[in-house]
Protein backbone atom coordinates (compact mmCIF):
# COMPACT_ATOMS: atom_id res chain seq x y z
CA UNK A 1 0.00 0.00 0.00
CA UNK A 2 1.07 3.53 -0.49
CA UNK A 3 0.65 6.01 1.86
CA UNK A 4 0.45 9.31 -0.23
CA UNK A 5 1.11 12.39 1.56
CA UNK A 6 -0.09 15.79 1.08
CA UNK A 7 2.06 18.53 -0.36
CA UNK A 8 1.63 20.48 2.77
CA UNK A 9 2.49 17.92 5.16
CA UNK A 10 5.67 18.37 7.49
CA UNK A 11 8.53 15.98 8.83
CA UNK A 12 6.69 15.59 11.47
CA UNK A 13 3.32 14.53 9.52
CA UNK A 14 5.89 12.25 8.22
CA UNK A 15 7.43 11.08 10.72
CA UNK A 16 4.10 10.24 12.64
CA UNK A 17 2.89 8.42 10.02
CA UNK A 18 6.10 6.15 9.78
CA UNK A 19 5.60 5.32 13.74
CA UNK A 20 1.83 4.36 13.53
CA UNK A 21 2.69 1.98 10.32
CA UNK A 22 5.31 0.82 12.32
CA UNK A 23 3.73 0.02 15.20
CA UNK A 24 1.11 -1.95 13.59
CA UNK A 25 4.13 -4.62 12.72
CA UNK A 26 4.72 -4.00 9.82
CA UNK A 27 7.48 -1.48 7.86
CA UNK A 28 6.95 2.03 6.45
CA UNK A 29 9.26 3.04 3.56
CA UNK A 30 9.27 7.03 2.65
CA UNK A 31 9.55 7.62 -0.79
CA UNK A 32 10.56 10.98 -2.29
CA UNK A 33 8.00 11.69 -5.24
CA UNK A 34 8.14 15.17 -7.44
CA UNK A 35 6.02 16.68 -5.32
CA UNK A 36 4.92 15.04 -2.41
CA UNK A 37 6.14 12.31 0.08
CA UNK A 38 4.95 8.70 -0.10
CA UNK A 39 5.20 6.23 2.23
CA UNK A 40 5.13 2.50 1.00
CA UNK A 41 3.73 0.29 3.52
CA UNK A 42 5.83 -3.20 3.94
CA UNK A 43 5.91 -6.86 5.41
CA UNK A 44 1.77 -7.14 5.54
CA UNK A 45 0.40 -10.23 5.27
CA UNK A 46 -2.52 -9.51 3.26
CA UNK A 47 -4.68 -6.38 2.66
CA UNK A 48 -4.61 -3.60 5.00
CA UNK A 49 -7.58 -1.59 5.91
CA UNK A 50 -6.51 2.01 4.68
CA UNK A 51 -9.08 3.96 7.58
CA UNK A 52 -6.69 3.96 10.17
CA UNK A 53 -3.64 5.40 7.89
CA UNK A 54 -6.41 7.94 6.39
CA UNK A 55 -7.16 9.53 9.45
CA UNK A 56 -3.55 10.56 10.10
CA UNK A 57 -2.51 14.42 10.10
CA UNK A 58 -1.15 14.88 6.34
CA UNK A 59 -2.18 12.14 4.40
CA UNK A 60 -3.99 12.78 0.87
CA UNK A 61 -5.10 9.31 0.24
CA UNK A 62 -4.09 5.66 0.18
CA UNK A 63 -3.11 3.68 -2.96
CA UNK A 64 -3.50 -0.32 -3.11
CA UNK A 65 -0.50 -2.28 -4.35
CA UNK A 66 -1.50 -5.26 -5.95
CA UNK A 67 0.96 -6.63 -7.89
CA UNK A 68 3.42 -9.20 -5.54
CA UNK A 69 6.66 -6.73 -6.41
CA UNK A 70 6.24 -3.33 -4.11
CA UNK A 71 9.07 -0.83 -4.48
CA UNK A 72 9.60 -2.02 -7.82
CA UNK A 73 6.83 -1.65 -8.69
CA UNK A 74 5.16 1.94 -10.89
CA UNK A 75 2.02 1.49 -8.39
CA UNK A 76 4.79 2.32 -5.70
CA UNK A 77 6.78 4.68 -7.29
CA UNK A 78 5.13 6.39 -10.41
CA UNK A 79 8.48 8.32 -11.48
CA UNK A 80 10.74 6.63 -13.52
CA UNK A 81 14.36 6.07 -11.51
CA UNK A 82 17.02 7.66 -12.77
CA UNK A 83 20.51 6.13 -11.82
CA UNK A 84 23.50 8.31 -12.34
CA UNK A 85 27.08 6.99 -12.70
CA UNK A 86 29.50 9.23 -13.25
CA UNK A 87 27.86 11.85 -15.27
CA UNK A 88 26.02 10.00 -16.88
CA UNK A 89 22.37 9.06 -16.16
CA UNK A 90 21.06 5.97 -16.86
CA UNK A 91 16.55 6.01 -17.31
CA UNK A 92 16.44 9.87 -17.63
CA UNK A 93 15.23 9.52 -21.34
CA UNK A 94 19.00 9.49 -22.95
CA UNK A 95 20.12 6.51 -24.40
CA UNK A 96 23.41 4.67 -22.33
CA UNK A 97 25.69 2.53 -24.57
CA UNK A 98 27.33 0.13 -22.46
CA UNK A 99 30.67 -1.10 -24.29
CA UNK A 100 33.49 -4.13 -23.73
CA UNK A 101 34.85 -7.26 -23.69
CA UNK A 102 33.18 -10.28 -22.14
CA UNK A 103 36.17 -10.74 -19.91
CA UNK A 104 39.30 -8.69 -19.41
CA UNK A 105 42.06 -10.83 -20.30
CA UNK A 106 44.53 -8.28 -19.65
CA UNK A 107 45.69 -5.01 -19.59
CA UNK A 108 46.72 -4.62 -23.25
CA UNK A 109 43.63 -5.91 -24.29
CA UNK A 110 41.42 -3.65 -21.67
CA UNK A 111 42.52 -0.72 -22.80
CA UNK A 112 42.62 -1.26 -26.43
CA UNK A 113 38.87 -1.74 -26.62
CA UNK A 114 38.43 0.73 -23.72
CA UNK A 115 39.78 3.31 -26.13
CA UNK A 116 38.21 2.28 -29.07
CA UNK A 117 34.45 2.20 -27.76
CA UNK A 118 34.95 5.62 -25.81
CA UNK A 119 36.27 6.71 -29.20
CA UNK A 120 33.14 5.87 -30.84
CA UNK A 121 30.89 7.17 -27.66
CA UNK A 122 30.39 4.61 -25.26
CA UNK A 123 29.38 5.77 -21.89
CA UNK A 124 30.55 3.03 -19.83
CA UNK A 125 33.25 0.44 -20.14
CA UNK A 126 32.12 -3.27 -18.88
CA UNK A 127 34.41 -6.33 -18.53
CA UNK A 128 34.25 -9.21 -16.71
CA UNK A 129 37.06 -10.10 -14.14
CA UNK A 130 34.99 -13.15 -12.43
CA UNK A 131 33.29 -14.96 -15.04
CA UNK A 132 30.36 -17.30 -14.73
CA UNK A 133 30.84 -19.93 -16.82
CA UNK A 134 29.44 -23.04 -18.61
CA UNK A 135 32.57 -25.47 -18.32
CA UNK A 136 34.94 -25.65 -15.52
CA UNK A 137 37.32 -25.74 -18.17
CA UNK A 138 36.85 -22.32 -19.86
CA UNK A 139 38.91 -19.20 -18.78
CA UNK A 140 37.23 -18.15 -15.52
CA UNK A 141 38.23 -14.36 -15.42
CA UNK A 142 41.54 -12.84 -13.83
CA UNK A 143 40.00 -12.15 -11.07
CA UNK A 144 41.44 -9.65 -8.34
CA UNK A 145 44.13 -8.92 -11.63
CA UNK A 146 41.26 -7.70 -13.68
CA UNK A 147 39.64 -5.99 -10.88
CA UNK A 148 43.25 -3.46 -11.27
CA UNK A 149 43.11 -3.35 -14.86
CA UNK A 150 39.41 -2.19 -14.78
CA UNK A 151 40.61 0.61 -12.01
CA UNK A 152 43.47 1.62 -14.70
CA UNK A 153 40.88 1.82 -17.23
CA UNK A 154 38.48 3.75 -15.67
CA UNK A 155 41.83 6.31 -14.44
CA UNK A 156 43.01 6.14 -18.23
CA UNK A 157 39.77 6.72 -20.11
CA UNK A 158 37.32 8.34 -17.77
CA UNK A 159 34.82 5.79 -18.20
CA UNK A 160 32.68 4.44 -15.56
CA UNK A 161 32.90 0.24 -15.13
CA UNK A 162 30.09 -2.35 -14.92
CA UNK A 163 31.85 -5.55 -13.97
CA UNK A 164 30.12 -9.05 -12.25
CA UNK A 165 30.24 -10.02 -8.84
CA UNK A 166 29.73 -13.77 -9.55
CA UNK A 167 29.10 -14.63 -5.53
CA UNK A 168 28.97 -12.72 -2.44
CA UNK A 169 32.22 -13.76 -1.17
CA UNK A 170 33.84 -11.24 -3.78
CA UNK A 171 31.24 -8.53 -3.78
CA UNK A 172 33.39 -6.41 -1.60
CA UNK A 173 36.09 -6.31 -4.23
CA UNK A 174 34.16 -6.10 -6.66
CA UNK A 175 32.07 -2.85 -5.24
CA UNK A 176 35.00 -1.34 -4.46
CA UNK A 177 36.34 -0.87 -8.25
CA UNK A 178 32.93 -1.22 -9.98
CA UNK A 179 30.76 2.08 -10.65
CA UNK A 180 28.06 -0.62 -11.61
CA UNK A 181 28.09 -4.04 -10.46
CA UNK A 182 26.53 -6.67 -12.45
CA UNK A 183 24.34 -9.81 -11.29
CA UNK A 184 24.21 -12.00 -14.09
CA UNK A 185 21.85 -13.91 -15.75
CA UNK A 186 22.82 -17.52 -13.87
CA UNK A 187 22.40 -15.56 -10.27
CA UNK A 188 19.62 -13.53 -10.83
CA UNK A 189 17.77 -15.80 -8.21
CA UNK A 190 21.01 -16.32 -5.99
CA UNK A 191 19.28 -14.96 -2.83
CA UNK A 192 22.52 -14.55 -0.67
CA UNK A 193 24.14 -12.40 -3.58
CA UNK A 194 20.65 -10.03 -4.15
CA UNK A 195 21.01 -9.29 0.04
CA UNK A 196 24.38 -8.62 -0.66
CA UNK A 197 23.52 -5.96 -3.34
CA UNK A 198 20.78 -4.67 -1.49
CA UNK A 199 23.54 -3.40 0.86
CA UNK A 200 25.46 -2.08 -1.13
CA UNK A 201 25.32 1.65 -2.58
CA UNK A 202 26.84 1.46 -6.00
CA UNK A 203 24.17 0.75 -8.87
CA UNK A 204 23.34 -2.92 -9.28
CA UNK A 205 22.60 -4.12 -13.37
CA UNK A 206 20.21 -6.92 -12.96
CA UNK A 207 20.37 -9.34 -15.88
CA UNK A 208 17.16 -11.38 -16.02
CA UNK A 209 17.48 -15.04 -15.34
CA UNK A 210 17.18 -17.25 -19.48
CA UNK A 211 14.66 -18.81 -18.32
CA UNK A 212 12.91 -16.22 -15.84
CA UNK A 213 9.56 -14.83 -15.96
CA UNK A 214 9.15 -11.41 -15.96
CA UNK A 215 7.55 -11.44 -12.45
CA UNK A 216 10.69 -13.51 -10.94
CA UNK A 217 12.96 -10.64 -13.13
CA UNK A 218 11.15 -8.14 -10.91
CA UNK A 219 11.11 -9.89 -7.52
CA UNK A 220 14.84 -10.27 -7.51
CA UNK A 221 14.54 -6.48 -8.06
CA UNK A 222 12.70 -6.37 -4.76
CA UNK A 223 15.03 -8.08 -2.93
CA UNK A 224 17.51 -5.35 -3.51
CA UNK A 225 15.69 -2.76 -3.08
CA UNK A 226 13.95 -4.64 -0.10
CA UNK A 227 17.62 -4.62 1.15
CA UNK A 228 17.86 -1.18 0.91
CA UNK A 229 19.71 0.18 -2.68
CA UNK A 230 17.05 1.81 -4.53
CA UNK A 231 20.04 1.86 -7.66
CA UNK A 232 18.87 -0.79 -10.08
CA UNK A 233 19.24 -1.43 -13.56
CA UNK A 234 17.56 -4.17 -15.56
CA UNK A 235 19.17 -5.92 -18.37
CA UNK A 236 17.32 -8.22 -20.57
CA UNK A 237 19.86 -10.69 -22.10
CA UNK A 238 17.83 -13.25 -24.13
CA UNK A 239 15.97 -16.38 -23.12
CA UNK A 240 15.83 -20.15 -23.51
CA UNK A 241 13.48 -20.82 -26.31
CA UNK A 242 13.67 -23.76 -29.05
CA UNK A 243 15.56 -22.07 -31.58
CA UNK A 244 18.98 -22.59 -32.80
CA UNK A 245 19.85 -20.30 -35.49
CA UNK A 246 20.90 -18.06 -32.23
CA UNK A 247 22.09 -18.95 -28.55
CA UNK A 248 19.53 -17.45 -27.09
CA UNK A 249 16.22 -15.39 -27.79
CA UNK A 250 15.85 -11.61 -27.39
CA UNK A 251 12.68 -10.77 -25.40
CA UNK A 252 12.11 -7.65 -26.59
CA UNK A 253 8.52 -7.71 -25.62
CA UNK A 254 9.58 -7.73 -21.99
CA UNK A 255 10.96 -4.13 -22.73
CA UNK A 256 7.52 -2.31 -22.96
CA UNK A 257 6.03 -4.59 -20.57
CA UNK A 258 9.09 -3.73 -17.82
CA UNK A 259 8.39 -0.21 -18.39
CA UNK A 260 4.74 -0.32 -17.91
CA UNK A 261 5.19 -2.37 -14.48
CA UNK A 262 8.31 -1.00 -13.25
CA UNK A 263 10.14 2.77 -12.99
CA UNK A 264 13.55 1.10 -12.86
CA UNK A 265 15.24 1.24 -16.05
CA UNK A 266 15.89 -1.22 -18.57
CA UNK A 267 18.32 -1.91 -21.07
CA UNK A 268 19.20 -4.88 -23.33
CA UNK A 269 21.88 -6.77 -24.03
CA UNK A 270 21.79 -7.87 -27.74
CA UNK A 271 25.52 -9.91 -27.23
CA UNK A 272 24.24 -12.41 -24.98
CA UNK A 273 21.12 -13.19 -26.69
CA UNK A 274 22.18 -14.17 -30.42
CA UNK A 275 25.56 -14.85 -29.40
CA UNK A 276 26.37 -13.92 -32.81
CA UNK A 277 27.96 -11.18 -34.18
CA UNK A 278 26.17 -11.19 -37.27
CA UNK A 279 22.78 -10.27 -35.02
CA UNK A 280 23.97 -8.02 -32.42
CA UNK A 281 23.67 -4.91 -34.87
CA UNK A 282 19.86 -5.35 -36.03
CA UNK A 283 19.19 -6.47 -32.57
CA UNK A 284 20.72 -3.09 -31.37
CA UNK A 285 18.49 -1.01 -33.33
CA UNK A 286 15.56 -2.62 -32.09
CA UNK A 287 16.11 -2.52 -28.47
CA UNK A 288 16.87 1.49 -29.31
CA UNK A 289 13.22 1.07 -31.31
CA UNK A 290 11.19 -0.76 -28.57
CA UNK A 291 12.13 2.05 -26.03
CA UNK A 292 15.15 0.52 -23.96
CA UNK A 293 17.00 3.25 -21.96
CA UNK A 294 20.29 1.53 -23.38
CA UNK A 295 22.22 -1.39 -24.47
CA UNK A 296 25.17 -3.36 -23.40
CA UNK A 297 27.61 -4.85 -25.75
CA UNK A 298 30.34 -6.78 -26.30
CA UNK A 299 33.28 -5.67 -28.30
CA UNK A 300 36.96 -6.88 -28.61
CA UNK A 301 39.43 -5.66 -30.92
CA UNK A 302 40.61 -9.05 -31.91
CA UNK A 303 37.89 -11.40 -31.24
CA UNK A 304 39.14 -14.19 -32.81
CA UNK A 305 41.57 -14.66 -29.87
CA UNK A 306 39.00 -13.50 -27.52
CA UNK A 307 39.46 -15.91 -24.68
CA UNK A 308 35.21 -16.03 -24.00
CA UNK A 309 32.72 -14.79 -26.06
CA UNK A 310 34.69 -13.96 -29.31
CA UNK A 311 31.55 -15.05 -31.65
CA UNK A 312 29.65 -12.57 -30.25
CA UNK A 313 32.14 -9.60 -30.25
CA UNK A 314 32.21 -6.86 -32.48
CA UNK A 315 35.36 -5.45 -33.99
CA UNK A 316 35.29 -1.81 -32.82
CA UNK A 317 34.44 -0.71 -36.74
CA UNK A 318 31.38 -2.42 -36.37
CA UNK A 319 30.56 -0.84 -32.76
CA UNK A 320 31.65 2.11 -34.32
CA UNK A 321 29.16 1.79 -36.98
CA UNK A 322 26.48 0.85 -34.24
CA UNK A 323 26.96 3.90 -32.63
CA UNK A 324 26.61 5.98 -35.91
CA UNK A 325 23.47 3.82 -36.91
CA UNK A 326 21.49 4.42 -33.10
CA UNK A 327 22.14 8.17 -32.32
CA UNK A 328 19.54 9.19 -35.69
CA UNK A 329 16.97 6.44 -33.85
CA UNK A 330 18.00 7.65 -30.01
CA UNK A 331 16.71 11.21 -31.62
CA UNK A 332 13.90 10.06 -33.15
CA UNK A 333 12.52 8.70 -30.35
CA UNK A 334 13.54 11.00 -28.02
CA UNK A 335 16.15 9.86 -26.66
CA UNK A 336 19.46 12.78 -26.24
CA UNK A 337 22.42 11.13 -26.12
CA UNK A 338 24.77 12.17 -23.39
CA UNK A 339 24.46 16.45 -23.25
CA UNK A 340 27.62 17.95 -25.61
CA UNK A 341 28.12 14.26 -27.04
CA UNK A 342 26.12 12.78 -30.46
CA UNK A 343 27.44 8.96 -30.22
CA UNK A 344 29.29 8.16 -33.16
CA UNK A 345 29.75 12.37 -33.98
CA UNK A 346 33.12 14.26 -34.42
CA UNK A 347 32.80 15.57 -31.24
CA UNK A 348 32.91 12.08 -29.58
CA UNK A 349 35.89 11.32 -31.72
CA UNK A 350 37.33 14.63 -30.97
CA UNK A 351 37.01 14.26 -27.11
CA UNK A 352 39.13 11.12 -26.49
C1 LIG B 1 28.19 -11.16 -19.23
O1 LIG B 1 27.58 -10.09 -19.36
O2 LIG B 1 29.40 -11.24 -19.34
C2 LIG B 1 27.44 -12.39 -18.95
C3 LIG B 1 28.04 -13.48 -18.51
O3 LIG B 1 26.14 -12.28 -19.20
P1 LIG B 1 24.90 -13.22 -18.80
O4 LIG B 1 24.92 -13.29 -17.29
O5 LIG B 1 23.74 -12.46 -19.34
O6 LIG B 1 25.11 -14.53 -19.45
MN1 LIG C 1 30.08 -12.62 -22.43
Amino acid sequence: MRVVMHKEATADDIAHVVRVIEARGYSARPIQGGERMAIGILHNRGPVDPNWVLSLPGVKEVIPVTRPYKLVSREFHPQDTVITVGDVRIGNGSLVVIAGPCAVESEEQALTIARHVRRAGAHLFRGGAFKPRTSPYAFQGLGEKALRILAKVRKETGLPIVTEALDHTVYDLVEEVADVVQIGARNMQNFTLLRRAGHSSKPVLLKRGMSATLEEWLMAAEYILEGGNPHVILCERGIRTFTDHSRNTLDLSAVPVVRKESHLPILVDPSHACGRRDQVIPLSRAAVAVGADGIMVEVHHRPEEALSDGAQSLYPDQFQKLCEEIAPMAALYTRALKPGITVGSPKALAST
